[in-house]
């Protein structure tokens, strides 16, 4: 790991907090919970999400609206539709949200409305997408190849912050392997290699390495014992009816119910889960 010379942690004192909104940031003594569809589908979908996630410790809205699809035939997302509703549940609802950018061009739209940006498994190696959100001002989750090495992956995000953007977030969301019965092998080892050789803050994406509901929570609960800095986790209103990653979605119950599972957890850990205080819907007093 010698040539990242941006992302190498200097001491064991040495960590980023990134701010994600004047609430919530991840990498402190706070965890970052983000839960949220796989897609944006519509606003009665996200109001669903945000309404029921607004009272539970979710600190953090996903959501797709530019889908990387192995089938050019399957779902490819909202769009700028997407933007829009996911901006609106972001301002009813007081949460940031994170939204995946696939190619340069949609950097600035997506800027426009959403607060995180992710760079995809599937763009991990992109090289000029990578340079290109290092040049802008909102966080990245960045989330590790289908099949790359840790190194590999340290030095994607080594792109982004010698680009100029210093508010990376590692994301490790499970690598390919031979067994299918999992869709991804959730790699708990990278995540405590990843705390010990970056200074950055490293969360775990348990839905996509399951691609199981059953398995999710629990997955869940092992990154945040070994000291992830939080977890991204898929959900929706009626998960098999997502359009897609059904499958491996929880419902909103079950996602509120595992946020408040990891508590016991956190302490074991010296985190904690901040307790949210006017995170209920911002009505208007008219
Ligand atoms: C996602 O988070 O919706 C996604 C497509 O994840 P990944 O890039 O990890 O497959
Ligand atoms: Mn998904």
């Amino acid at each position: 790991m010698q040539k990242a010379k941006l992302a190498r942690k200097i001491d064991a004192d040495h960590q980023t907090i990134v701010r994600l909104s004047d609430r919530v940031s991840v990498g402190g003594q706070d965890l970052l919970i983000v839960g949220g569809p796989c897609s944006v589908e519509n606003s009665v979908q996200m109001e669903a999400v945000a309404s029921r996630l607004a009272v539970s410790p979710v600190q953090a809205l996903r959501g797709g609206v530019f889908k990387p699809r192995t089938s050019p035939y399957d779902f490819q997302g909202l769009g700028v539709e997407g933007l829009e509703i996911l901006a609106a549940v972001r301002d009813r609802y007081g949460f940031p949200v994170i939204t995946e950018v696939m190619a340069i061009s949609q950097i600035e739209t997506i800027c426009q409305y959403a607060d995180v940006l992710q760079i995809g498994s599937r763009n991990m190696q992109n090289f000029d997408l990578l340079k290109a959100v290092g040049q802008v001002d909102k966080p990245i989750v960045l989330k590790r190849g289908l099949a790359a090495t840790i190194e590999e992956f340290v030095m994607a995000a080594e792109y982004i912050l010698s680009h100029g953007n210093p508010n990376v977030i590692l994301c490790e969301r499970g690598i390919r392997s031979f067994d299918s019965y999992t869709r991804n092998v959730l790699d708990l080892g990278a995540v405590v290699a990843l705390k010990q050789i970056t200074h950055l803050p490293v969360i775990a994406d348990p839905s996509h390495a399951a691609g199981k509901r059953e398995l999710v929570a629990d997955l869940a609960r092992a990154a945040i014992a070994c000291r992830a800095d939080g977890i991204m986790v898929e959900c929706h209103p009626v998960p098999e009816e997502s359009v897609s990653d059904a499958r491996q979605a929880l419902s909103l119950d079950a996602m509120a119910e595992l946020a408040e599972s990891l508590r016991a957890i956190a302490t074991a850990v010296g985190r904690t889960i901040p307790f949210k205080a006017g995170s209920l819907p911002r009505l208007s007093l008219v």
